[in-house]
């Protein structure tokens, strides 16, 4: 294990901001990843695991114990499963996006829609990532982590996991309990892409045939690039960490109110199939409609140009400039719709 100290952690971040870890690990292997621990426990330090950095935001201060990166290689092809699914057994510092490619290449269906989400294959259980009409809940087969309470490696089975919206038991019940360390999905040898959320429909709309997956993940790249949703060297639209608020679960009490503002003002709320299924709202939608633009602000830290939903690091932003802007938007959305917004990446570092 190489330990390393004072480490900026600003350039292992998508939004590139935040100050240094006071001692930092890059784990290649199980073995390195439980020294890490150790180490940490012998000091009585805090950790935070790092995968990718596409899904925070980190404090100015930066993080004051151990910041392990898990970066553990390989893709492996390991035979398949009862249903007759390929396995792949991913570690989990591989790049989601090169895994996708990967099984996109061997004719396996399954994660083509989330083509293009920035990341390591080891974050995606942990919010159970999801996009353009798939989660990976629906193709995890099982999870390997080492459990710090039991000072183990164990396999996590699919629904010991507690799959929801954005939520696992990682990143809920047993947060900082697991570190992950490969994820095994189970994919469809020779499946058909899905091609089922509207964008992408209307992206192939007046084809003859059925796109394959190779078509369906340049379609999901290719809109989510013009969303800015892609990470892209020089745009400064991509220096984010995606959707910075998740869309609000609300009762129906809470919907028929927020009908009822929205009837007030000439205003209906959109239905989306994908949203209803979860009995959310577009979160999008209720800060476009609280008077915030595309583009929005003119500090370092603003609202992306080509998506209202992500906050960007124009350069030079700090983490206090992004939670200023986070704060405007909750609170106006508040007083305007009586949501209360959630915000979707993991704060590192801020007392709370
Ligand atoms: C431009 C952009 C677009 C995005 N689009 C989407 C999208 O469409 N859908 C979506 O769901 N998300 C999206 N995201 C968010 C992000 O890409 C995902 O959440 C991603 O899976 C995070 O992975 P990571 O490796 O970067 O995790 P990090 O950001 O490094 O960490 C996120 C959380 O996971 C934990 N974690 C990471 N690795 C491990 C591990 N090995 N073991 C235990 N815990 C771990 C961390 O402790 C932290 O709590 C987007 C982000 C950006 C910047």
């Amino acid at each position: 294990m190489q330990l390393q100290e004072n480490i900026s952690l600003a350039p292992l971040t998508t939004f590139r901001i935040g100050g240094p870890a006071r001692f930092f690990v890059e784990a290649k292997s199980h073995a390195e990843v439980e020294e890490a621990v150790a180490f940490s426990r012998a000091r009585d330090l805090p950790i935070f695991v790092l995968g990718a950095g596409s899904n925070l935001l980190v404090a100015d201060s930066g993080w004051p114990g151990l910041v392990l990166k898990v970066a553990i290689p390989g893709i492996e092809q390991s035979g398949h499963n009862d249903e007759g699914k390929a396995l792949f057994r991913v570690g989990a510092g591989e790049s989601w996006d090169r895994f996708v490619s990967h099984a996109v290449a061997a004719q396996c269906a399954g994660v083509e829609c989330l083509s293009g989400i920035p990341g390591s294959v080891g974050g995606t259980p942990v919010q159970n990532v999801g996009a353009y009409g798939q989660e990976v809940a629906e193709t995890i087969d099982s999870v390997e982590v080492f459990d710090r309470r039991a000072g183990q490696v164990r396999e996590l089975c699919r629904e010991a996991c507690g799959f929801a919206y954005r939520s696992s038991i990682f990143n809920t019940s047993e947060r900082e309990r697991f570190i992950i360390l490969r994820v095994a999905y189970a994919l469809i040898p020779g499946g058909e892409p899905r091609v089922a959320y509207a964008d992408l429909q209307r992206h192939f709309a007046g084809r003859e045939t059925r796109p394959n997956l190779a078509e369906t993940r340049e379609a999901v790249r290719h809109i989510r690039g013009l969303k800015g949703m892609l990470i892209t060297p020089g745009d400064p639209d991509s220096q984010s960490a995606g959707s910075f608020f998740k869309n609000p679960v609300l009762s129906s009490e809470q919907h028929a109110e927020l009908e009822k503002r929205a009837a007030a003002r000439r205003l209906t709320i959109p239905a989306y199939p994908a949203l209803e299924k979860f009995k959310k709202v577009s979160a999008a939608w209720l800060v476009e409609h609280s008077g915030f633009v595309r583009g929005y602000g003119s500090g370092q830290a603003g609202i992306s140009s080509k998506h209202t939903l992500a906050i960007v690091n124009r350069g030079g932003a700090t983490a206090d400039a992004v939670l200023a802007l986070k704060t405007e938007i909750e609170q106006r959305v508040e007083e305007i719709w009586g949501v209360t917004l959630e915000p979707e990446p993991v704060m590192v570092g801020f007392c709370s």
